[in-house]
């Protein structure tokens, strides 16, 4: 086994990739990842789901434009047509990131599972056994799995999938089961059903989404239940294949027995952070009950040199907070003498569902439940003038504020384009802008989506 010294060490090439700048070519570098380069978001996460949820977008669409008098027959999704284009597009984006920094005279790149054997010292599994004046871990997560015998492992082959395989099947299944209450589960229902699959939708809770502001968790749910057949408060109790596919059993929160047939089974029942894979333990790394690192708001790990960054560490498992947390540990390994923070003050999130979702700060539910005052206002889609364009039904923005600051704690949108119709709330939560002056204080186009918003915090006076 060889031994080798970096000065700066970084596992995964997600995030983790970017911290990697020209301004540190005078480091010895070296770049730890087993898997596809560019990590989650680039090959299994936000962007192929994105580039999926679009084609099943227009399908769903063309569905409902004859409630505004326009009928469109024979939509068809093509599946293998769609899968290619998008692979094509982002399959050589990870091949041209990887040769780029093979190519880098500072960097070496180790291709394999790694795994800590001791107080920072990493087996890179190519036969190179690394140490490093400083580390970057940027490690992620994979899905978790059932413990259910035939969901207990991914395989294909036999139509059993997670987010990382699901995407590149050969072709459409015709019945698919989904099994998570989540918002991979979410996103995947629409894509599946939206190019053709029939979708069976378990999920253990009361309500899909759940950890969204209860007006959004209640109205999403009941559009699904209208779309897909939902059964909540469902537990998977065991999963038998044979030729004619797969049949899952199923019990319900009042014991009730249910058989269902499918083709294909996506298991999207959470994530694992990678912390146990890798044996930060051995490095003497803490980790939080869940399995997360444990790192301060400079993104540093108790133990000195060592930064952390992502959904290994992060309470929010989104890529734009890996890439926040990626610039912070950027700065802070450029400037040690001046380090910064991370803002984790409003983290927003999308749900790109039909209709999207889209949200940040705390829910009402939260806020009752800590007994704290707030001041609310939910203003209906299908009340503003683009609305009626729309014929929307189910759209609705809510904002809230604190009663005497009158800033936004928090915005829970549902409805066309939420992740972008939500942008302003986002910056006035930054900004520390009161409501009246966001809503008063500039020009609103009219007749555009982003009335509901004007409409939303003129409505909290
Ligand atoms: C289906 C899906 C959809 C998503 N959609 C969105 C979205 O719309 N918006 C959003 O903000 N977020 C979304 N996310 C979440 C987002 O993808 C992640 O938050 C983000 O990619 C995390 O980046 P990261 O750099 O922390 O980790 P990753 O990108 O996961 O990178 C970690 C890398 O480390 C490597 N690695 C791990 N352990 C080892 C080891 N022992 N040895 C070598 N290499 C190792 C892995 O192979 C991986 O490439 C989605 C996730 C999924 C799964």
């Amino acid at each position: 086994m060889e031994n080798r010294h970096h000065d700066l060490v970084v596992i995964g090439t997600g995030s983790g990739n970017s911290v990697i700048t020209p301004r540190l070519d005078h480091l010895d570098i070296g770049l730890v990842e087993k898997g596809r380069f560019g990590g989650t978001c680039l090959n299994v996460g936000c962007i192929p789901t994105k580039m999926f949820v679009l084609p099943a977008d227009r399908v769903v669409e063309a569905r409902e434009a004859a409630r505004l008098g326009v009928h469109v027959d024979g939509v068809r999704a093509d599946w293998p047509a769609i899968r290619d284009r998008i692979f094509g597009r982002i399959d050589p984006i990870s091949a041209d990131g990887e040769a780029h920094r093979e190519k880098a005279d500072n960097v070496t790149v180790y291709r394999e599972p790694a795994r800590f054997t001791g107080p920072m010292t990493l087996d890179t599994g190519t036969g190179v056994t690394v140490s490093a004046d400083r580390w970057v871990i940027a490690a992620g997560g994979r899905p978790r799995l059932l413990d259910i015998e035939g969901l207990d492992h991914v395989d294909p082959e036999r139509g059993v999938h997670t987010s990382d395989t699901v995407m590149r099947m050969e072709s459409l299944p015709e019945r698919v089961v989904i099994v998570g209450g989540g918002f991979i589960a979410a996103e995947f229902a629409h894509i599946l059903d939206g190019l053709g699959s029939h979708v069976t939708w378990i999920h253990r809770g009361e309500r899909l989404l759940q950890r969204q502001d209860e007006s959004v968790s209640r109205a999403y749910t009941e559009i699904a239940q209208a779309r897909h057949d939902v059964r909540l408060r469902t537990t998977v109790t065991g999963a038998r294949h044979d030729a004619r596919g797969w049949t899952l059993t199923t019990t319900t929160e009042g014991g009730e027995p249910a058989r269902i047939e499918a083709d294909a089974v996506l298991l999207a029942v959470g994530r694992i952070v990678n912390t146990d894979l890798l044996d930060v333990a051995a490095a003497g790394l803490p980790c939080h009950e869940d399995g997360r690192l444990v790192v301060d708001s400079f993104q540093q790990t108790p133990v000195g040199g060592v930064f952390a960054l992502g959904d290994v560490c992060s309470e929010w498992q989104l890529k734009h907070v890996a890439n926040h947390e990626m610039r912070v540990v950027k700065h802070n390994l450029l400037f040690p003498e001046s380090h910064v923070e991370s803002d984790h003050r409003f983290v927003p999130h999308a749900v790109f569902t039909h209709p999207q979702i889209a949200a940040f700060g705390k829910t009402e539910q939260e806020l009752r439940e800590a007994g704290t005052r707030y001041l609310a206002y939910e203003q209906q889609v299908g009340d503003v003038a683009y609305g009626w364009a729309l014929e929307d039904t189910t759209g609705f923005c809510k904002v809230i504020v604190d009663p005497d600051t009158r800033q936004l704690i928090g915005a829970h949108l549902m409805g066309p384009q939420a992740s972008t119709v939500i942008q302003p709330l986002i910056q006035a939560a930054h900004f520390g802008q009161r409501a009246d002056d966001v809503a008063k204080g500039q020009y609103w186009i009219h007749p555009a989506l982003a009335e509901v918003v004007e409409n939303a915090l003129l409505g909290l006076d």
